[in-house]
């Protein structure tokens, strides 16, 4: 415990980034680091983070054995307790690259308007959240084109969808209702059977407009599938057109849940800890007249996220295997 004993205590108390600094010191003095070639540097970075996975492994299985019957927490209550221990080396995270399906639905009724040209820039932009967990979206070399020649989509006209998509809204307390009629027309309909195989990266389906005050909706954790509206009603008076950061924020928020994360809300840990300390979290909702929600991820939102990830067997990182793979966070669909 030698390693991060110190290293927790160090920063109990500081940002992440002045953590990063702590830990580097353990390995190497700041000089080393400084003046040492690239390669160097990374090389003194994977055995940084190798000593830290090994110290994270032996803190989870701390947990196992001083509390029996710690697997039936639940995997945001575990790894919020390891990493309480072993706060994440932010600046050492390997990087996972996932690949990035984009989907823009051509059609009068149902389509989007985004050109492709906009699709890196959008990329670009989601990638600046999810940089904080050492994750990157790579999109496929182009995007998919979708349309639905005759007006026929499995079963119904693009005209009786788009009446029924415009039906779909909220309840009073602000959730969404008809889910299950919502993955209907989506799967069983819009995006069923596509000429391509859904499970080779994550989808992201560019519409005109997915239901009443609704931005985006990860309508699929299996295939790793989220839905946005090009134009929402959401925070606006009517329905409008929103900007491409706005949608790049959506995304990147729809792309937590494919990961494996929930809304946050107000929830706290069993011992006490807010799920969301103190800063705007990625996962909490919002509208884009006050900039969409926040941006941040917590410790355990970045562990459960990255497990998840590599669950998905669509990384071939070859650095990132040594922990954070196989720790049970990942939640399976
Ligand atoms: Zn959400």
């Amino acid at each position: 415990m030698e390693f991060f004993s110190k290293y927790a205590t160090a920063t109990a108390t500081a940002t992440a980034t002045a953590a990063t600094t702590v830990i580097v010191k353990e390995a190497a003095t700041e000089t080393t680091i400084a003046t040492a070639t690239p390669k160097a540097k990374e090389q003194l970075q994977s055995e940084d983070w190798h000593t830290y996975g090994s110290e994270f492994q032996r803190c989870l299985q701390d947990l196992h054995q001083d509390r029996p019957g710690a697997f039936a927490l639940c995997a945001e209550e575990r790894a919020h307790r390891v990493c309480r221990i072993c706060p994440i080396p932010r600046d050492l995270l390997p990087l996972l690259r996932l690949p990035l399906r984009f989907v823009l639905v051509r059609d009068e009724h149902l389509g989007c308007s985004v050109p492709v040209s906009d699709i890196p820039t959008i990329a670009e932009e989601v990638n600046q959240y999810w940089k904080q967990a050492g994750i990157t979206f790579t999109p496929l070399l182009a995007p998919v084109e979708v349309s639905y020649p005759g007006g026929d989509v499995h079963g119904r006209s693009v005209v009786d969808l788009k009446t029924a998509i415009s039906s779909l809204c909220r309840g009073d307390d602000g959730r969404m209702t008809e889910k299950t009629l919502r993955r209907r027309l989506f799967l069983e309909h819009i995006m069923k059977d596509p000429h391509f195989d859904p499970h080779t990266a994550f989808n992201v389906w560019i519409l005109d407009f997915i239901g009443q005050e609704s931005q985006g909706v990860c309508i699929d954790r299996g295939s790793h599938s989220i839905i946005i509206g090009q134009r929402s009603n959401k925070g606006y008076p009517e329905v409008t057109v929103r900007s491409l950061p706005c949608l790049s924020k959506t995304i990147a928020h729809e792309l937590g849940h494919a990961l494996g994360l929930d809304h946050p809300g107000g929830g706290r840990f069993s011992d006490g800890d807010p799920l969301c300390g103190y800063r705007r979290n990625l996962m909490t909702g919002g509208v884009d007249k006050r900039g969409g929600g926040g941006y941040y991820l917590e410790d355990w939102q970045i562990v459960l996220t990255r497990d998840t990830a590599l669950s998905t067997g669509m990384c071939h990182d070859s650095n990132c295997s040594s922990f954070l793979g196989g720790c049970g966070f990942e939640k399976r669909y």
